[in-house]
């Protein structure tokens, strides 16, 4: 099996794995007991928290461990929503590709009388910094932009906004997690008040994740209860979960560049290749691109057909992303980017990491094409583009 999904999730490191063993068998205390095996666990969750925070240039009070992305997502744009609400500034700007976990939040706020402007970002699929600062508002109480795209890959320039943010006193979020263990991240540098990661998405185990919060900005829990995460989320803390995930992050951020360097060698190779196929576009930044990702459009087929045959071929690839397959809706970063619906049916999703190999991509540069054919000669789309019929869009 060739596994080109890694930006819906990823296998865990036997370096997490390792991580996790001692507190899934017998490191398994409650760090809030005040004897030894909990305050051991307690050790452990600290230690966890001194290595995310590390990892992003923050202080270890400045993370709050969560469920996962879209729980850090959530809770985010929920506490900013609230501080600006005891403000009277109630006007929040994002972008029209963000993930669901930023998009359903926002329509959330939007039903509680929040204003929510979403950038326009353009057919290469990106936001500038001016966009952001011509948006801004005196009453714009937050700014939440993504890192780099999960569907398309782009990469946003973050720092830019970021200045303009703090320049303006505005809040400023990313959700940061197609990014964090794949680009550098310097919250200090890059000027980010929170942010969002997930560890599944770095070889860490799947259900954890985290959030930053700049010291100084107060954060609603969205789960009440005991006083674990100083407040501000309850539950018993995923020790386990929590010491895979700094493990596994601190692994990918000690080899990144040598990992960009060769996931975006083969990355290139897979594009160099599928732009071959006739009536084919690449979709995204074709340079501002995460290393492991690759993302086309096919005229005159359907993604989903394409999908399940290169499953059959031992290929696992996604036609965007995996929360909207199932629903017949095209997906809505294609459509962001202007891609008409009859087009933005027929995307591939290619998601490297480093343990792809240069005989998976021949493979997949090997069988792709065919499939493509294949399906094209059963279309009847495609005949009525042929026929001339219908007019071909790419
Ligand atoms: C995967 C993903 C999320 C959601 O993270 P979970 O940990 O799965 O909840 C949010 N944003 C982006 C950009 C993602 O790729």
């Amino acid at each position: 099996m060739i596994y080109a999904d890694n930006a819906a999730t990823t296998k865990l490191s036997q370096t997490a794995l390792n991580a996790m063993l001692p507190y899934l068998t017998e490191g398994y205390g409650n760090p809030s007991s005040l004897h030894s095996v909990g305050q051991a666990a307690a050790e452990a969750l600290q230690s966890a928290r001194e290595d995310v925070a590390a990892c992003l240039n923050a202080s270890p009070r400045e993370i709050l461990f969560t469920s996962g992305g879209s729980e850090a997502d959530n809770q985010a744009i929920l506490s900013a929503a609230r501080i600006g609400e005891r403000k009277g500034k109630k006007h929040i700007i994002s972008t029209a590709f963000e993930h669901h976990a930023v998009l359903h939040t926002l329509q959330k706020l939007q039903k509680q009388g929040f204003e929510v402007e979403l950038l326009p970002v353009g057919s290469v699929g990106t936001v500038i910094a001016e966009q952001v600062r011509a948006a801004i508002r005196e009453d714009t109480c937050l700014v939440t932009v993504m890192f780099a795209n999960n569907e398309i890959g782009s990469i946003l320039p973050i720092a830019e906004i970021g200045a303009v943010c703090r320049e303006k006193g505005v809040l400023f979020h990313t959700d940061a997690v197609q990014a964090a263990g794949h680009l550098p991240i310097d919250v200090q540098a890059q000027n980010i008040d929170m942010l969002s990661l997930s560890a599944h998405k770095f070889h860490g185990p799947k259900g954890v994740g985290a959030l930053y919060v700049k010291t100084g900005i107060p954060v609603t829990p969205l789960i009440e209860g005991g006083a674990q995460e100083r407040g501000k989320r309850a539950g018993t803390e995923n020790v386990p979960a929590i010491v895979g995930m700094a493990a596994a992050l601190k692994e990918a951020v000690a080899n990144l560049g040598e990992t960009a360097k060769k996931m975006t060698a083969l990355r290139d190779q897979l594009i160099a290749g599928l732009a071959k196929i006739p009536h084919s576009a690449l979709n995204g930044d074709p340079v501002n691109r995460l290393p492991g990702n690759v993302n086309f459009c096919f005229e005159g087929i359907e993604g989903e057909s394409l999908l399940l045959l290169l499953d059959a071929k031992g290929i696992c690839a996604s036609s965007g992303s995996a929360c909207t397959s199932g629903s017949l809706d095209p997906s809505h970063v294609l459509l962001a980017i202007g891609r008409p619906h009859e087009v933005a049916h027929g995307s591939l999703r290619l998601s490297l990491c480093e343990a792809n190999t240069q005989e998976e991509i021949d493979y997949i540069l090997t069988e792709t094409p065919k499939i493509v054919e294949r399906l094209r000669s059963l279309s009847p789309v495609w005949h009525d583009l042929m026929n001339g019929k219908r007019q071909f869009i790419l």
